[in-house]
Formats: C-alpha cells, sequence, structure tokens
C-alpha cells in the first residue's frame, strides 16, 4: 500500500459523489456511506511451535436490506478495518449491481499465510468462526474466499459452525470445495464473469477479441482463469504481475508474442507468486512490478489489490488501451478515475467486473438450499447470463445519461440498495 490510502474514505467518496447527483436524502446517505454493524475481535491461537499468538479479526456488514450480508474473508498481514469496511460496502453494491436478492459484508484477519502453517491457518478460521457464531449464518451472513483464504478454509469455517450449532448448515458459507457443498464453476466464476463483461465491452467497441492483447495485475485465481477465458476468445496476454515473497516486492513478467498459462501455472506457489528464474529460463522478460500498467496493449485487467492505478501511474497507461476490467475490488482511485475518464477508456468497475464471484456464491447457496448441484455448464451459462444482463444494464445507463461508467454502476446499485431500505420505512 502506497503512503495513507484509505479505501473506506475512497468508498464513501465514491458514493457521495453519485449520492449527490441522485439528490438522496440525510437519513439514506448517513445509513449508506456507513456499516449497519461491525464485529471486532482477537483470535488467540497455539502455534505449531508452543507459543501463543493473537492475531486481530473483523466482520464488518455494511447493508442487509436487500437481503443477508454476504462477502469474503481476507488473510493479509497489511489488513485494516478501514480496508474491511470498504470492501464491505463495495459488496453491498457489487450484489445489487447483478440484482441478487444479499447485502454487502466483509471479514479480515490481520495475519500473513505465507508464514503460518496449515494447521495454524485452520486454528484461525476455527477461532474466526468461534468469535461470530451468533452473528453469521445462512440466513443473516454468508462468508466466502477471498485473498489468500480458499475452499479449504471455508470448509473448516463450516465445519466450526456446525460445531458449534450442531446442525448442518451448508449454506452458511459459499466457495466450499466440490463435493462439500461446494458449487461447480465457483473456482472459475470470478474471472470467467470479468471477461463476460469484457467480451460485451468488445463487442460494444467493435472489437475483436482475437485482435486484442492485454496486460494482467496479480496472478492469483482472478487472474488465472481471466487469462484462461480470454485465450479461449482468441486474445492473447502478454505480461502478468504479481507479488514475490522472498524479495518483497513485485514483478511482471513478459512474453511479446503471449504467456503460456499452463507453463506459468508450472513454476507458481498457491498465492499467485511466479517463480522468477524459472520465467527467465522459459524466455520470459522479468521487468517490475508496474511494468504492467505500461504495456502496449488494448485491454488492462488489474486483478490484484486495491490502490494500484493512482494519480502518480495512471499516465502511464497507453494511448493503446480501450478497455479497464477491474477484477479486484478498488484498484483505482478517483483521481485515477478522472484521468482514465478524460482518455476515454471503457471503464469496466470492480463492483460490476468481479461480481461473477458472488454471484456464483449465490447459486451455491441455492443449490445448498435444495440439496441438489447443476452441472458445470448450467452454473457458467447463469452466471454468464446475470453478468451480460448486469453490464447492459449499466453501459445503457452510462451512455443514456452521458455517465462514467463506474457512477453509471452507482447510480443502479445506490438506488437499488436506498429503494429497499426506504420499503421497510428505515429511512
Ligand atoms: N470475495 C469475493 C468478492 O469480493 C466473493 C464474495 C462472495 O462470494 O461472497 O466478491
Amino acid at each position: 500500500m502506497k503512503g495513507d490510502f484509505n479505501p473506506f474514505e475512497m468508498a464513501q467518496a465514491q458514493f457521495d459523489k453519485v449520492a449527490d447527483q441522485l439528490n438522496l436524502d440525510q437519513a439514506t446517505k448517513d445509513l449508506l456511506r456507513n456499516p449497519l454493524r461491525e464485529y471486532h475481535f482477537s483470535i488467540p491461537v497455539r502455534m505449531d511451535d508452543g507459543s501463543y499468538k493473537v492475531f486481530r479479526g473483523f466482520r464488518v456488514q455494511h447493508n442487509d436490506a436487500k437481503g443477508p450480508n454476504k462477502g469474503g474473508i481476507r488473510f493479509h498481514p497489511q489488513e485494516t478495518v478501514d480496508t474491511v469496511r470498504a470492501l464491505a460496502m463495495w459488496m453491498t453494491w457489487k450484489c445489487a449491481v447483478v440484482n441478487i436478492p444479499l447485502g454487502g459484508g466483509k471479514g479480515g484477519v490481520i495475519c500473513d499465510p505465507h508464514n503460518l502453517s496449515m494447521h495454524e491457518q485452520e486454528q484461525i478460521c476455527r477461532g474466526w468462526v468461534r468469535q461470530l457464531a451468533k452473528n453469521i449464518g445462512p440466513i443473516n451472513d454468508v462468508p466466502a474466499p477471498d485473498v489468500m483464504t480458499s475452499a479449504q478454509h471455508m470448509l473448516w469455517m463450516l465445519d466450526e459452525y456446525e460445531a458449534v450449532s450442531g446442525s448442518k448448515f451448508p449454506g452458511v458459507i459459499t466457495g466450499k470445495p466440490v463435493g462439500m457443498g461446494g458449487s461447480l464453476g465457483r473456482t472459475e466464476a470470478t474471472g470467467f464473469g470479468l471477461i463476460y463483461t469484457v467480451r460485451e465491452a468488445l463487442k460494444l467497441l467493435n472489437i475483436d477479441p482475437a485482435n486484442t492483447s492485454t496486460s494482467v495485475q496479480g496472478f492469483g485465481n482472478v487472474a488465472q482463469y481471466a487469462i484462461r477465458l480470454i485465450n479461449q476468445l482468441g486474445g492473447k496476454v502478454i505480461c502478468v504481475s504479481c507479488w514475490d515473497q522472498e524479495d518483497q516486492t513485485s514483478y511482471s513478467f513478459k512474453k511479446e508474442d503471449g504467456i503460456d498459462l499452463d507453463e506459468l501455472l508450472g513454476i507458481t506457489d498457491r498465492f499467485g507468486g511466479i517463480e522468477k528464474d524459472k520465467a527467465k529460463e522459459l524466455g520470459y522478460e522479468v521487468l517490475d512490478g508496474d511494468a504492467w500498467i505500461e504495456q502496449e496493449v488494448e485491454i488492462l485487467l488489474p486483478c490484484a489489490l486495491e490502490n494500484q492505478i493512482r494519480e502518480d501511474n495512471v499516465v502511464k497507461i497507453k494511448d493503446s488501451v480501450k478497455v479497464i476490467g477491474e477484477g479486484a475490488n478498488g484498484p483505482t482511485t478517483p483521481e485515477a478515475d478522472k484521468v482514465i475518464e478524460e482518455k476515454g477508456i471503457f471503464m469496466i468497475p470492480d463492483f460490476l467486473a468481479n461480481a461473477g464471484g458472488v454471484t456464483c456464491s449465490y447459486f451455491e447457496q441455492v443449490q445448498c438450499n435444495m440439496n441438489y448441484y447443476w452441472e458445470k455448464d448450467e452454473v457458467l451459462d447463469r452466471l454468464d447470463t446475470k453478468m451480460t444482463a448486469a453490464f447492459h444494464a449499466v453501459s445503457d445507463l452510462s451512455k443514456k445519461r452521458k455517465l462514467y461508467m463506474r457512477d453509471a454502476a452507482y447510480v443502479i446499485a445506490i438506488q437499488r440498495v436506498a429503494q429497499a431500505c426506504k420499503d421497510r420505512g428505515w429511512v
């Protein structure tokens, strides 16, 4: 993270801008620019060497007017409560923009899984659930994976919740392993969903995906599946960047005629870190971490963390760039947004672009409730339908009212949530 960047202030600034345009009354503004509830707690863990360590955990429930709170849990050494607040707020807009009956929540633990054994991570997962067992549940708040948490973490959390409550509740958490209440297609969903929206943007711009090159920031779950689908559409990805745990910095890996996804996956750790010496042997140029943004490509996909396209580096974006699809949450600051809007780049904003994950989580809950599981094609077809419809609702509004895509997405999402609050008689 750079400087004193505060993601919650950024999320509130984005909200305020659109709330003013919508002439929302003061009470609705006050309600929506802050979380409804939040939980801060300690998770004591007995480490493998017998020592004890206490981790800080959070759950923020931003708004549940449209349904149970929904959103992932991040494990990150730089996690802050303001990051979790921002992410919870973005979840509210995300669920609203794709029109699924869920609210917004987010959780986090300040920890670095790179330095924790699987057993220690299991204890953190179980401790997190024990602290919150009364406040989460299939009909009030449903967590899911996020940065550095996986299906295995979700299964430990499910198991702990069921042990505490003494019953089976497969719908309490999503992103579970397939065969243990998970949905086929959930692993692919965020990356694929992102590319469904990119595909639609390219159609509007009359660009054939086969004539595009893409540069990607990040090489975790979202980036990997986005790259796979871009390749299937005929496009090539020439650059990816990722975090290097050993050097505590990031690098970009470039191959002008297109990276080979499977080849790179063969030299990547479970956190999405690529081994740079092996990459060099395979003919990749290894460049600095910011190089991904300054490539001569048509598509940029920030798929890592927040605060990545800023006032200081937005100027590095080449004129060739036509579309930015935000796979990450909050990658672009409001200052950088202004420059992107002026340049006329087609922005697919985060809470629309990466809504595929939570949409599939919703499908997972539906399947858990029925105790009947769909085939993968059925899941992905339904996902495509939802993402495509949401994309066009936003792009139509953006065209009609001459709004920047992010603002158009906010207009739709805020109106839906504000209406739900009003209909319930909250404001
Ligand atoms: N963590 C993902 C997100 O930011 C997915 C949330 C979910 O599936 O509930 O959208």
